[in-house]
């Protein structure tokens, strides 16, 4: 049997394994937010401007990226489902944050690739094949990997580096010692440079096979996990369809 894990699935289940199990098989599906909105129009115009330097050696300016993230915007806005903030604002955000992203973060890098899948196998323990699947923002010419994200606030370093799941994965497919979260948040820029060792890496092969038992042992429902933000009608796709703590408590539970 082979089961492939997709690195931002792993991060689901460590909150939800219910919730993962649902979304997994298609059950469920995230909507599509503002949030996802901002923080895919950052990425688009980053990914355009990263292939173009690959490709052809060359640095678009500021005003091409703006137009990138507002074409971005016009034409994907009305997949949103979820407005958590007005349109207007989504824009000023995203075109602040590529502003900070140009000013402050591309001149110190130079992609060696952009966006680069990857799909490589753990190994394999009683018939078992395991395989990771994921998608890297930015390796760097230095040998660093980089990630774009674009929250609402700033993180607490120190909760990246001692429990960030990405951070073990991307070093870990694509031999990487030294990740870097380049968030962006209102304009503002936080860098979160992680290093991730053997030791780390161990760990989380590890963690990675503990989540196989139950996902070939045929049974539901998986764990449910209640404690966090996360177990809410305004972000559970299971609770919003009306399944799990939703069935008894509605949308409005509080
Ligand atoms: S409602 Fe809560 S416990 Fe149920 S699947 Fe969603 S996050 Fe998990």
């Amino acid at each position: 049997m082979e089961i492939k894990l997709r690195q931002s699935w792993i991060n689901t289940f460590l909150r939800c394994p219910e919730q993962a199990r649902q979304e997994r098989l298609g059950l469920v599906k995230q909507k599509e937010t503002s949030d996802l909105l901002r923080g895919n129009a950052v990425h688009y115009a980053i990914e355009q401007a990263g292939l173009e330097q690959l490709h052809s050696q060359t640095t678009v300016g500021l005003d091409v990226l703006w137009d990138m993230v507002d074409e971005y915007l016009s034409a994907h806005s009305v997949l949103v489902e979820v407005w958590r903030q007005p349109y207007e604002t989504v824009v000023d955000v995203c075109r602040a944050n590529i502003k900070v992203w140009h000013d402050e973060v591309w001149p110190q890098l130079t992609p060696s690739a952009v966006e680069r899948t990857f799909t490589k196998e753990i190994g394999t323990r009683d018939g078992v094949t395991l395989t990771l699947t994921g998608t890297a923002d930015w390796e760097d010419e230095s040998g660093e990997l980089w990630d774009w994200k674009n929250p609402s606030r700033f993180y607490e370093p120190w909760e990246k580096k001692r429990w960030d799941i990405q951070s073990h994965a991307y070093c870990w497919a694509l031999d990487a010692d030294k990740f870097n979260l380049a968030v962006f948040a209102n304009g503002q820029y936080q860098h979160i440079p992680i290093e991730r060792t053997q030791e780390h890496i161990d760990a989380f092969i590890e963690m990675c096979w503990s989540i196989v038992p139950l996902m070939t042992a045929n049974i539901e429902p998986w764990p449910m996990n209640w404690q966090g933000w996360h177990c809410s009608p305004k972000w559970c796709p299971v609770w919003q369809a009306g399944e799990c703590r939703g069935k008894h408590l509605g949308e409005k539970p509080w």
